[in-house]
């Protein structure tokens, strides 16, 4: 990366962090999965109950891994063999945890959160419940506003999240959304997460470098 567009990149990343402490949020900048492993200890020292939400960036960062090797009691939904009834106390729980980790599918520079979700698994205990929220988000992530996010989110986001989990929708025949109706959507729940009465509550974890879709 030039120094220009590390310039553009820098002055981005702070205008985010700046805006999400406006919203009690505490936004960081790693460079990398080093520093973001690093970091991630901090946060957790003391809490032992960690559930995740879905998130392919937590693979990609080896995040997943680590908790799996930590002295945590890990809420593990990715258990191999799990039945959806596990599946579901797992999510409930997870209300309950002392950290919940997951990305996000957008971060606005307004210092919003944007996510669209299938059962609400994943951005519920977000909102509320866990004591701490830690969300972990590449730099592509970053967008201007909500308009951008949205955009984002159902014509990027949401079509290769449902290739991904092989859903039966028009997106994954076309490439693109239909705001479909179908009995597969994973479109159903929109949230704008833009303050919280608890400070720093919620944690974002934006690294520097392109993660998830
Ligand atoms: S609304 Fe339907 S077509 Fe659009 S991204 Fe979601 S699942 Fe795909």
């Amino acid at each position: 990366m030039d120094d220009h567009t590390l310039w553009y990149l820098n002055k981005q990343i702070e205008r985010t962090i700046s805006n999400l402490k406006k919203h009690n949020i505490k936004g960081f900048f790693v460079k990398d999965e080093n520093e973001l492993m690093t970091l991630l200890k901090e946060l957790l020292n003391g809490h032992s109950v960690i559930g995740v939400g879905d998130s392919m960036t937590l693979f990609e960062t080896g995040v997943i891994d680590f908790i799996r090797k930590g002295n945590y009691t890990f809420l593990d939904k990715y258990k191999k063999g799990i039945t959806s009834e596990e599946k579901r106390e797992i999510y409930i729980r997870n209300f309950s945890a002392d950290t919940f980790i997951s990305g996000t599918n957008a971060l606005t520079e307004e210092g919003e959160l944007y996510n669209i979700d299938g059962n609400g698994s994943r951005v519920a205990p977000m909102i509320y419940g866990p004591k701490q929220v830690i969300l972990v988000a590449g730099i592509n992530k970053i967008v201007k506003n909500i308009d951008e996010a949205e955009k984002r989110v159902r014509n990027y986001s949401a079509p290769i999240d449902a290739k991904r989990l092989n859903k039966n929708t028009p997106c994954t025949a076309l490439g693109y959304c239909v705001d479909c109706k179908s009995p597969d959507r994973i479109c159903n729940d929109f949230t704008i997460i833009r303050g919280q009465f608890i400070k720093d509550r919620i944690k974002v974890i934006i690294v520097g470098k392109p993660l998830g879709y």
